[in-house]
């Protein structure tokens, strides 16, 4: 015989049992606290939440429970706006075989009418919410992740080669805030891989190009422009600013600038390079693993590297190496995954042959060492045209990237 809602609201209440708002923050604050479920629909998790609690709408509890709570003997505290929907759920959970289930009577809003803490999550808009809705499905980003990809500052050191898809692809990704530093103008052989820019703005400030394109891309992206050279004398005034700087740069001087002031700010480093076919990425943040001047502790003699004006490069190539940058810059903003951080990606492109060596820091590095020897910015242009010394043999040569 078909059933009442009400003989399914009493079923309910007789196998799962109802605890109080103070119950459930009594058993929060202990060390063995129940995972908290909030199967509301995601518009009103938005709105506000108890701390703690595991967004699960009521729709999707029966396919997603069993991947968030594997363990069914997990306690587990559901709670709905008012206390029905938890109690239906708390019934399905029962039925799914999970042991030791409870539903938080009067729901959210007793828990807020009592005064206990609620913490509510940034308001997106509706466009933002469309905009990032491929974010928002993935664990590791979702609405958490988003707001701290909006609310980041990522330094692009040029919007050439691999400051162009790096900045793209932060921009899209919804990075709030991308500086970019380049004093160059846009030029016809830029066009071969520098995507920022179009046929149309040739002889227009990089700069400039880069945040039409970006803003274009994405409106809720800030482009902070420096046009001019960066120097000892600006690095820090313009690296303090942001939270992660990644390097597009395609000198050497330029290139210990970037590692010696990022280190003695304490900021990661997403570094890129690129010669011809082949290209490498990495993350300098020592002491965690290396800087820069632990692989090449001195620069090369002066015009014994070509750079890729001299040498040329795949058009291709900076994209690839761009984008693994983003990727790197955007792990680094969610703290999730494991970043390239004393590892290099080495890609071959025209053999398709992509690795990953291992890199370590060296004690005795004078930047990032223990008994660091360089504390302040020195005159890099003078450091690279003065070395008297090859590098010591690195496995690989240091490459050049493309302006
Ligand atoms: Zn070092």
């Amino acid at each position: 015989m078909a059933k009442t809602y009400q003989q399914i609201m009493d079923e309910a209440r007789r196998i799962v049992t109802e605890v109080s708002p103070d119950d459930v923050k009594t058993r929060l604050d202990r060390p063995e606290k129940p995972v908290l479920l909030d199967v509301r629909e995601r518009e009103e998790y938005r709105q506000g939440y108890v701390p703690g609690a595991l967004s699960l709408p009521r729709g999707f509890l029966e396919m997603r429970v069993e991947d968030a709570v594997p363990d069914k003997n997990t306690p587990i505290v559901a709670y709905c706006a008012g206390g029905t929907r938890s109690l239906l759920a708390g019934r399905i959970l029962k039925e799914l075989g999970y042991t030791n289930v409870a539903s938080m009577r009067g729901g959210f809003t007793a828990w807020k009418n009592q005064g206990l803490t609620i913490r509510e999550d940034r308001q997106f808009t509706p466009d933002q919410q469309i905009r990032y809705s491929r974010h928002f499905l993935l664990p590791e980003v979702g609405e958490e992740g988003q707001a701290k990809l909006l609310d980041a500052k990522v330094l692009c050191i040029g919007a050439g080669g691999l400051g162009s898809p790096a900045a793209f692809y932060l921009a899209a990704a919804g990075v709030g805030t991308i500086g970019i530093v380049d004093m160059d103008v846009v030029d016809l052989s830029n066009l071969q891989r520098q995507i920022l820019h179009t046929n149309d703005r040739i002889g227009m400030p990089k700069t400039e190009s880069a945040r039409l394109t970006l803003q274009a891309l994405n409106p809720d992206v800030k482009v902070l422009e420096f046009r001019e050279r960066l120097s000892s004398e600006n690095a820090f005034r313009i690296f303090e600013q942001f939270d992660v700087v990644v390097n597009g740069c395609d000198n050497f001087p330029t290139r210990y600038l970037a590692n010696d002031a990022c280190v003695m700010l304490g900021k990661p480093l997403v570094d890129g390079a690129i010669w011809q076919f082949e290209g490498q990425a990495t993350v300098f943040n020592p002491p965690a693993g290396p800087c820069y001047r632990c692989l090449f502790p001195e620069p090369p003699p002066p015009g014994s590297t070509p750079s890729c004006a001299e040498a040329g490069v795949l058009g291709v190539l900076p994209g690839i190496v761009g984008c693994v940058q983003a990727l790197e810059a955007i792990k680094l903003i969610l703290g999730k995954g494991r970043t390239l951080l004393g590892r290099m990606m080495h890609f071959d492109t025209l053999a398709a042959d992509v690795r990953i060596l291992k890199l370590r820091r060296d004690p005795h590095c004078v930047v990032c060492g223990d008994n660091p020897t360089v504390r302040q910015l020195i005159d890099y242009e003078v450091f690279c045209g003065l070395a008297e010394h090859a590098p010591a043999a690195p496995e690989r040569p240091p490459t050049v990237s493309a302006a």
